[in-house]
Order: C-alpha cells, then sequence, then structure tokens
C-alpha cells in the first residue's frame, strides 16, 4: 500500500519541531551562524542521545528570531506536510518563542505565520490551525501570558490552547487559571500528559483542566479504570508513536499501546510531534503501524475521521475536511 497520497489529519506538531534541516541550514547560513555540528553526513540532524536531541533541538530553533522567519518556516513546514498528503494540519506555536509572550510582538508573528499558511492553502490545499501553547517548566505566570496572548488572536486561525514542556516541572493543576482563561476565550484545550509520566497524570490533566484532547496520554494504558474514563469523556489521544519510540517513552513500536489503546475503544490519532527531529514523517508512521499491527487503509481512513471530529476548527472547515477523508477509497 502506498500510503502517501491517503488524505490524513494531523493533530500533534511543533512548528519549530517539524522545521525540515534544509531550511535551517539554509537560514543559519543567511545570518552567519554556524550550526555545521548539528547535521548528519545525510543532511538530517545529528544526535547521540536524549540529552544531545535537545541540544540540537535548541541550536536548530535559535535561528528563528523574526515573524519572517517564522513565515518562511510555515511553508517549509506546509510543503514537506502537503508532500506527505497531509489536508489538515494542527500545530503548537509559542509566545515564548515569537515575540516573548508579548501581546503586540505576537500579533506580527502570528499574522506572518497566517499569510504564509494562506499562500500554501491556496497552492496545495492543506489547511492550517494554530494551538497557542504554554511552556510548562516555565511556569504558572508565563502561562498567564501565553493564555493573554491567546485570549488576544482567538478566531478562525487560533483555535486552541495547549501546553507542553518537561512532564516532570510543576503539576498539571498549577496551571488550570491559564487554561480557564483560554476557555473563556472560546479556545479548546489539550495538553501534554502521560508521555513521561504515568496514568495519574492523564487523570490531573482531566480533573484539573477540563482538556478535551491529550497530547500523547498512551501510559493511560497502564490503569484500565483511567481507560474506561477516556472512553467515557470521550477523549481523543494525539498519539505519536514514532516520538514515543524516539525518545525512549517504548523500546520499539512493538511494545507501544497505541493498538491497544485503540482496540478498548479509546479514539487514537496518528501526529509526528517534532517529524525530522525524529527521523519520520505521516507516511512512515503509517507504513510502521501497518508493518506492526497490520493497519490496513480502512483503519487509517477511521483514525482520520477520528481526528477530524476531534480537530480544533469550526464546523465549515470540519465538514471540508470530513468530506476529503470520506472520499477516500479502501
Ligand atoms: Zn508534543
Amino acid at each position: 500500500m502506498n500510503y502517501t497520497a491517503m488524505p490524513k489529519v494531523e493533530l500533534h506538531t511543533h512548528i519549530e519541531g517539524a522545521a525540515p534541516p534544509d531550511f535551517i541550514r539554509g537560514l543559519a547560513k543567511e545570518k552567519s551562524v554556524d550550526l555545521s555540528g548539528i547535521f548528519e553526513a545525510d543532511g538530517g540532524y545529528a544526535y547521540r542521545d536524549f540529552w544531545h536531541f535537545l541540544e540540537v533541538y535548541e541550536a536548530a530553533t535559535s535561528v528563528l528570531k523574526s515573524p519572517s522567519d517564522y513565515a518562511r518556516l510555515t511553508r517549509a513546514v506546509l510543503e514537506n506536510s502537503a508532500d506527505a498528503g497531509v489536508v489538515y494540519l494542527e500545530t503548537f506555536i509559542s509566545p515564548d518563542f515569537c515575540g516573548g509572550r508579548d501581546v503586540i510582538a505576537w500579533r506580527d508573528y502570528l499574522a506572518a505565520i497566517q499569510d504564509a499558511a494562506a499562500e500554501v492553502e491556496r497552492d496545495r490545499g492543506i489547511i492550517l490551525r494554530g494551538i497557542v501553547t504554554a511552556v510548562r517548566h516555565f511556569g504558572p505566570d508565563a502561562a498567564h501570558e501565553a493564555a493573554r496572548c491567546a485570549q488576544e488572536t482567538a478566531g478562525d486561525f487560533i483555535t486552541g490552547f495547549g501546553m507542553g514542556g518537561d512532564e516532570k516541572s510543576g503539576k498539571q493543576g498549577d496551571f488550570a487559571y491559564a487554561f480557564d482563561m483560554a476557555r473563556e476565550a472560546g479556545l479548546k484545550l489539550t495538553t501534554h500528559a502521560g508521555e513521561w509520566n504515568g496514568p495519574d497524570e492523564v487523570r490531573a490533566a482531566l480533573d484539573d483542566l477540563k482538556i478535551e484532547r491529550i497530547g500523547h496520554g498512551v501510559r493511560a494504558i497502564e490503569d484500565p479504570a483511567l481507560v474506561n474514563r477516556l472512553i467515557e469523556d470521550d477523549i481523543t489521544l494525539e498519539v505519536c508513536p514514532g516520538s514515543n519510540v524516539f525518545l525512549g517513552v517504548y523500546p520499539d513500536l512493538a511494545a507501544h499501546p497505541i493498538a491497544k489503546l485503540r482496540d478498548q475503544g479509546v479514539k487514537v490519532t496518528v501526529s509526528t510531534d517534532d517529524p525530522p527531529f525524529f527521523r519520520t514523517d505521516m507516511v512512515q508512521e503509517y507504513e510502521n503501524l501497518s508493518r506492526q499491527f497490520g493497519w490496513d487503509a480502512a483503519d487509517f481512513k477511521a483514525v482520520n475521521l477520528t481526528a477530524t471530529e476531534a480537530a480544533f476548527c469550526d464546523e465549515a472547515t470540519r465538514d471540508r475536511v470530513r468530506k476529503i477523508v470520506e472520499a477516500q477509497d479502501v
């Protein structure tokens, strides 16, 4: 099965983490920044282990410094996603990295990203929506400022609010106020949970933040009562299998619980998180899942319809995406 042409709905990416290595290399060259140490001979990002990966990530994204850099980044990311058959993409955008949580600067970054997205949508048909993200290890005060940026720009493009960063830092509940601000602004909510920490973290996300989707959430599998709750509360998981295996949450795809969660009735979707850093893309993810769990075109179509229903977009956009996914022959 050739999965490239299959229309895909992807809900969990980080815009900087999706930066193609060629794009970063070009930008570094223009700015006379020496990043040669972070690339392998094949042109991809180099890494020895998890800590080195974090260093490489930071170095690569350090050249993204202005709204026009982000406009170019958006174009490069969307072209790659469209090449992999993605028709609808959601990406986390951080006011921390885009203007230092200053609302006026944030608006400039966002306008540049949105213009670029509109251009690529015209050319390639791919639809982008943004989820404003707070960075957990920057603490609750910074999260309030990120939520303020989200409130000020909530609309057709910014449709969600979420939180990423170090899951070992602070508690989900410390950020309840920021999530309340975002909810009041009409934004849909998600948070990273159950990736590095276990089921308690997922439960805290549900209880304390009242989110509707969970980034990863896969470690919920360790607690059958929690699995039932995910089903009853109609929570969709943004599962990123390649990311989990690359970062060592699971030793290999065979040990990954995505198929078990789905078989038990949890709404799972498939995303790439930071694709070039994990040496993956959506086609690769589908091929791996197909090989490992025997998922076929009908399974992927069902997963894409689940993602369509869980997408943080207006109903007219959802209808457009649903039609594209439903039109796929299986
Ligand atoms: Zn993520």
